[in-house]
């Protein structure tokens, strides 16, 4: 079975799906790995560092006698045209926005797997890749807000006094809000945390922090938090004022599944806040939770600087790698058995994952969101 690395093509994307390490894993499962070159170069992974596998000058020829191909982003149009019909790809796809390379992929006859779409089941914890990336994320929000503030952010005693510690409140507590809150709290702040799945409340008072309690109860499916409505919203957003207004560094990371992301914060709360307080807005990728954030921008607002970064697990590319490698080699390990592929659609992993198959989109979402 032959495996192809690919080298990144999309713009500040950093990471590669395959490191090092992980790799001579893949050999053990019977699979021969081919990357292009540079693939790990702008993670840190040199070409050497994956030991004496082929390297291919680009992905057309990386990919062209390939069984399967690891990739991070979806791969441009000619290198998916060069795959073999019936070849496998693996990648973060999300189809529902790229309608053309489904077409391609479904005229190709490839296999797409989704990693997004990985099932949220204990089983399939170890192959999340949004999961090991956002909790990535979330550890590095607090550091980007941190160097854009005009203070500290733990309690510093000297020869003239106290500094007091700051505030970060964390909005949106899945995976990246609570590394997010992690973070903080050894950098020495005091937190406070809020999200409309009350069972999260438990969750940041183990790393230290307050819940802040709107009364709001939004446990949607599949544990993820449903859309609030419109009382509620007046509701949260009462409740919370305060908060923001208290806080020096604010951290939002709010997602509803296919859905924009919600606007946690209005531009009235971000007029009150205080003067040099830093907003960082992990929800700027899906549009932002704060009213003014500029997707992939910097922005400052009266005395307040908002953050809306794109691809932070990016500027991490190293680790973000690394996990993404293992989530990729926990997948393979399903799909390859007795070095032999075989795709068990009975397996709801692999059912739920695969979103293009033998000419045909097999995802319930994709379809509905493309045909
Ligand atoms: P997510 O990225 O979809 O959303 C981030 C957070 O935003 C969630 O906690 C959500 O409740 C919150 N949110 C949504 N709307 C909000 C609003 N209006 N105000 C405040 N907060 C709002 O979530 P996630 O990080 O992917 O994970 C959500 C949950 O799923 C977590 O409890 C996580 O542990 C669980 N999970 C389980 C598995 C598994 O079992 N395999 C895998 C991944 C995640």
């Amino acid at each position: 079975i032959r495996v192809a690395l690919l080298k990144e093509t999309s713009a500040g994307e950093k990471r590669v799906a395959m490191v090092p390490a992980v790799a001579t894993r893949l050999a053990r499962l019977g699979l021969a790995v081919t990357i292009e070159t540079m693939a790990g170069a702008a993670a840190t992974f040199a070409d050497e560092a994956y030991g004496d596998v082929p390297r291919e000058a680009d992905g057309v020829a990386a990919v062209r006698d390939a069984d399967i191909v690891l990739a991070v982003q979806p791969p441009m149009p000619a290198v998916v045209a060069a795959m073999k019909p019936g070849a496998i790809l693996i990648c973060l796809l999300y189809g529902g926005q790229h309608p053309a390379l489904v077409a391609q992929l479904k005229a190709g006859r490839i296999t797409a797997f989704a990693m997004e779409a990985i099932p949220r089941i204990s089983r399939a914890q170890s192959m999340d890749v949004l999961s090991s990336q956002a909790a990535l994320a979330g550890y590095y929000a607090p550091l980007l807000g941190a160097v854009h503030m005009p203070r500290i952010l733990p309690m510093m005693t000297t020869a003239v006094g106290s500094l007091r510690a700051a505030k970060v409140l964390v909005m949106g507590l899945g995976v990246a809000g609570l590394s997010a809150l992690a973070t903080a709290h050894r950098l020495g702040a005091i937190t406070e945390g809020y999200d409309v799945r009350p069972e999260t409340r438990e969750q940041a008072q183990s790393l230290g922090a307050k819940f802040v309690d709107t009364g709001v109860d939004a446990r949607g499916e599949g544990g993820y938090a449903r859309a609030l409505t419109d009382d509620e919203k007046a509701q949260v957003e009462a409740a919370l004022s305060r908060h923001i207004a208290e806080a020096d560094m604010i951290v939002t990371t709010a997602a509803v599944p296919g859905r924009r992301a919600p606007r946690l914060i209005s531009a009235a709360q971000v007029a009150a806040m205080k003067p040099g307080a830093v907003i960082v807005d992990l929800g700027a990728e899906g549009g932002g939770n704060c009213e003014g954030t500029r997707p992939g921008e910097t922005v400052t607002i009266g005395a307040v600087t908002l953050l809306g970064p794109l691809n932070v697990p990016s500027a991490l590319a190293q680790h973000a790698s690394e996990l993404y490698a293992k989530n990729l080699l926990n997948l393979l390990q399903l799909i390859v058995k007795d070095g032999a592929i075989q795709l068990d659609f009975a397996d709801e992993v692999i059912a739920g994952t695969v979103a293009v198959h033998d000419g045909a989109i097999t995802n319930e979402a994709l379809r509905r969101a493309l045909e």
